[in-house]
């Protein structure tokens, strides 16, 4: 399986979380500083593969140009990849390139899951409404994304469990 999202997002430190490790996936303090593919071997079996974040701050309109290429000759030619999991920032919803990403993805046929990363951003007030939101802006049902905080904990255990299931079929 491999995990995707905007950099910034919050993809190294929800990696170190699920792996239950401080400095497992680097955090980085600039963001978009995530440029290689890192590999994770599961103990119960399977990989985690931590792709590049893709695009920040300077959006083109043409979303495409902004992705490297490896992530998605990676992401169109990989067989066993058995589950990507793609990033929404919870705190500022699905952003441009997001959405463009999730286009490109079900064009593609690969098989995805949403999960929304920085759940303690979001006052609880609010949380109700933004989770709609989120989904609405993912196209996909408010019930089917799993809302993380790699800061609290929230979601972390689901995930992970979720991510055993998805590398042992
Ligand atoms: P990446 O670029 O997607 O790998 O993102 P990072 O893991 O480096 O995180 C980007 C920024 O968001 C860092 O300042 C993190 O400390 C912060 N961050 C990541 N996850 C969370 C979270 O669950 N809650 C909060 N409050 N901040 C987070």
């Amino acid at each position: 399986m491999a995990v995707i999202g905007r950099s910034n997002v919050g993809k190294s430190s929800l990696v170190n979380a699920l792996a239950n490790r401080a400095q497992l996936a680097q955090v980085s303090k600039t963001p978009g500083r995530t440029r290689l593919l890192n590999l994770f071997a599961v103990t119960s079996g399977g990989t985690v593969v931590d792709l590049p974040g893709y695009g920040y701050a300077a959006v083109s309109k043409s979303t495409m140009s902004a992705w490297p290429k490896m992530i998605e000759g990676y992401l169109s030619s990989r067989e066993n990849l058995v589950m990507v999991v793609v990033l929404v920032d919870g705190e500022i919803g699905p952003t441009e390139l997001d959405v463009g990403m999730l286009d490109w993805i079900r064009d593609h046929d690969v098989p995805h899951t949403v999960v929304a990363t920085k759940h303690d951003k979001v006052k609880s007030s609010h949380r109700v409404r933004r989770k709609k939101e989120l989904a609405a802006g993912c196209t996909v049902d408010a019930g089917d994304v799993l809302w993380v905080s790699a800061a609290t904990g929230t979601g972390i255990s689901v995930l992970r469990g979720r991510v055993r299931t998805w590398l042992s079929t």
